[in-house]
């Protein structure tokens, strides 16, 4: 862990100017997942929550597989930046001024704009015990505030898939920082990444498992509604590399469910 001790020094610089501002880890440590819930009373939710996530999809009753694909519009985005953000590798952008030409899923009825997608190494779901390489997530937001995302499982492959291209591009920027400096400054522009070739990829999210969970980081927020792919997407061994450099293991345990 090549950054440990520049995110021990910004932790402790956080810490002694914003007091209140907690932060969490995926560590044994005592910031570490069993003990996310007790670091701020905001957070709380991921000790008490009754729906939380991440699963295993193939053991919950609470759980549907569904074979329609989801309704969406995914725009390509001529604006976004790549950053690692202390806990996972993350895309962001500036909404568009017209709504209409936002990125957004229909979900029960409901439509969601796409906010951000990020990813854990290894998979945080799982299926019958079985994990995968990675998992991306694609954070949508409701008018009134209510989540929906969508989770594709990144598997490995010798040869390198274009479309996460940037994920190296990252991590070599991020290794030419000079000794002590704060990986979660860089932020690379992305003047293009196609969504709709990756809804295309994902067979436009048919064939997924469906159910209401939660964010998988504090604060673990509920009445998140999941859908997780079936299909894999493939990951270069050179940028699943990459990912893991710039953000170790970020992957939160399998949450119990009431009556398990
Ligand atoms: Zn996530």
């Amino acid at each position: 862990m090549k950054f440990s001790l520049t995110i021990a020094t910004v932790l402790v610089a956080s810490i002694a100017t914003t007091a209140l501002a907690a932060t969490y880890t995926y560590g044994t440590d005592d910031a570490g997942p069993q003990h996310w819930g007790d670091l701020s009373p905001l957070w709380a939710r991921c000790k008490t929550g009754l729906q939380q996530s991440p699963i295993d999809l193939g053991a919950e009753p609470s759980v549907t597989f569904v074979t329609q694909p989801i309704q969406h519009r995914y725009a390509v985005l001529t604006n976004a930046t790549v950053g690692f953000n202390g806990h996972a590798v993350q895309v962001d952008w500036t909404q568009p001024a017209d709504p209409s030409a936002a990125s957004w899923i229909e979900v029960g009825g409901k439509r969601y704009t796409l906010v951000q997608f990020h990813f854990h190494s290894p998979s945080e779901h799982r299926v019958d015990n079985h994990f995968t390489d990675g998992e991306m997530h694609l954070v949508h937001r409701a008018d009134d505030g209510t989540l929906a995302a969508i989770g594709l499982f990144l598997e490995l492959k010798v040869a390198n898939n274009p479309w996460f291209s940037w994920i190296t591009a990252l991590d070599n920027a991020v290794d030419q920082l000079p000794p002590g400096s704060d990986p979660t400054q860089t932020k690379l522009p992305l003047t293009s990444v196609d969504l709709p070739a990756l809804a295309t990829a994902a067979q436009n999210f048919s064939n997924r498992w469906t159910y209401t969970g939660s964010l998988t980081t504090p604060p673990c927020t509920e009445s998140v509604a999941w859908s997780m792919v079936k299909e894999p997407i493939s990951l270069g061994l050179e940028q699943f590399d990459a990912l893991v450099d710039l953000e170790g293991f970020n992957s939160r345990y399998i949450q119990d469910r009431p009556g398990k």
